[in-house]
């Protein structure tokens, strides 16, 4: 009887051990793509990841039938379509989930497969180190990054990728596979998703081959660069990692030896792949924090008088017309290609968060529908940092001024030019701070506050003091 294996989360031929382990069996291989949106919750893939998620799938059926296999798709509950096939099947190989649905779902397969006296593997494949690895001296979990990641250094063994197999063999019998216009995967409104195909190449050798242009055009420079929005100095290997295209181990494996073989682009490289250790660490507080997308990690903030709901406050802050360049520079990329610069990302979420005073749960909602790399634990994690109530977070008071962060880390104005271009020919001095110029200025860029260009939605300095109240409140009741 042959392996059914489910490649939810690890849509990759390469460094994929439940497939290896599958294909050197000897036995035939069902590779089987599930899309369970009940099962997901209030967690079900947002638009543009299911835009990505097709076009991936897609992908990889062709890079399957390349060696002599297919992809099997379906739609509907996890653990009844699991059940339906047992009777066909001697095992069922899957990749470890961390998510609390992707946990709970492995865990009821697994029961499944108890009961019908199959084999039911979980393998590792998109960590670095698994959760339950990294302790700390007394046996505890990190909840600072730092400490984390020295520990986690010492523990990541190196081992070498494994390569995608040349065959994988067959069954007897096929089971039925789905239409895959039938998972709809369509997100809407169409137009929207345009501009989103025009940026991206989603699946695993589009993956491989951004990895390699990194580490051989950016990886010097990354510890200067990383911030700097204008410049395309970082990765942008996020989309690839959330769907399980390229293995961090992988990652990790290229890196070294282009530390080994380039060594003045050490330091870039190495703080590159510090990053990727806060991947793991969202990933390892979401494991051990299953609440983590929904309520504070710091119990105090359970009563900070977060503002919720959408109005128009907030649907200026998602499209992008607040008046504040950068924040609306940020918002207009993500909603144009999918994906944010990490510094504006901070900035956007502490204008919510803090200026606007709105709960972290709206702009994780948003990130969540709009973002191609959109990751429950990142994700949740990141928004926790900036609200102040996460783990290892910036303090609350710490507020993100977006003029003098657009100064800083977009001095020419590229970026703001790129996404906001009625501010094109505004002259830098002003490009992050419109209403502060004078009238002739803006005459002279062809701005008209209010009309061309939002005037600001918020007073600033009010919404600082408002916001250093709010915090005071929950200080006053702990
Ligand atoms: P690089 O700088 O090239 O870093 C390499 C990899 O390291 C990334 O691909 C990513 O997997 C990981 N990484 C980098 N920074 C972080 C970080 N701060 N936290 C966790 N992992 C990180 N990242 C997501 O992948 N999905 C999300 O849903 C997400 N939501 C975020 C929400 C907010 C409010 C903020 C502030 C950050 C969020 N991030 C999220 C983290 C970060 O912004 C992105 O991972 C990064 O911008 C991706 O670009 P890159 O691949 O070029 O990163």
């Amino acid at each position: 009887k042959p392996i059914l294996l489910l490649m939810n989360g690890t849509l990759r031929l390469d460094d994929h051990p439940a497939l290896v382990s599958a294909c050197s069996s000897g036995a035939g291989v069902i590779p089987m793509f599930i899309l369970d949106d009940a099962g997901a919750g209030d967690w079900k893939l947002g638009g543009a990841r299911r835009w990505w998620l097709k076009d991936s799938l897609i992908r990889l059926a062709t890079s399957l039938e390349a060696r002599g296999s297919r992809l099997i798709l379906r739609a509907g509950d996890t653990a009844d379509i699991v059940e339906s096939l047992l009777g066909e099947v001697s095992a069922v190989y899957m990749t470890r989930a961390y998510s609390p649905m992707g946990r709970r779902a492995q865990e009821q397969i697994h029961q499944l497969c108890s009961a019908h006296d199959t084999d039911c593997r979980r393998f590792t494949g998109n960590l670095l180190l698994e959760p339950e690895d990294v302790r700390t001296k007394t046996g505890g979990i990190y909840e600072v990054f730092s400490p984390f990641w020295r520990r986690a250094v010492e523990l990541i063994d190196g081992s070498p990728p494994l390569g995608a197999p040349d065959q994988v063999p067959a069954p007897d019998n096929w089971p039925e596979s789905q239409d895959i216009t039938e998972l709809k995967l369509d997100p809407r409104p169409a137009h929207w998703v345009k501009p989103i195909a025009a940026t991206w190449v989603p699946g695993e050798d589009a993956a491989q081959d951004r990895l390699a242009k990194f580490l051989t055009e950016a990886a010097r420079d990354y510890k200067a660069m990383r911030d700097v929005p204008g410049v395309e100095a970082t990765s942008r290997l996020s989309p690839y990692l959330a769907h399980g295209e390229i293995s961090p181990r992988r990652i990790w494996a290229e890196a070294q030896l282009h530390m080994m073989t380039e060594a003045q682009d050490r330091k870039g490289a190495d703080w590159f792949l510090r990053e990727l250790g806060w991947r793991e660490f969202s990933k390892h507080l979401l494991f051990h924090n299953p609440t983590l997308p929904v309520r504070p990690l710091k119990a105090q903030f359970e009563d900070f008088p977060w503002r919720e709901g959408v109005d128009d406050m907030v649907v200026a802050w998602q499209k992008g017309r607040t008046g504040f360049p950068i924040v609306d520079a940020g918002m207009r990329q993500l909603w144009q290609t999918g994906w944010m610069h990490n510094r504006v990302r901070m900035i956007v979420a502490s204008f919510l968060v803090k200026d606007m005073l709105w709960h972290w749960r709206t702009g994780e909602d948003w990130f969540w529908d709009t973002l191609v790399d959109a990751d429950l634990a990142n994700n949740a994690a990141s928004w926790q940092w900036v609200a102040g109530c996460g783990a290892d977070a910036a303090p609350y008071f710490r507020i993100f001024n977006p003029i003098t962060q657009g100064e800083k880390f977009d001095p020419d104005g590229d970026y703001i030019r790129t996404y906001v271009p009625e501010l094109a020919d505004m002259p830098n001095d002003y490009i992050h701070k419109p209403f502060e110029a004078p009238e002739g200025v803006l005459k002279m860029a062809g701005v008209s506050l209010g009309a061309t260009y939002p005037e600001p939605v918020l007073d600033r300095k009010a919404c600082r003091e408002r916001a250093l109240a709010a915090l005071q409140s929950i200080k006053k009741q702990a």
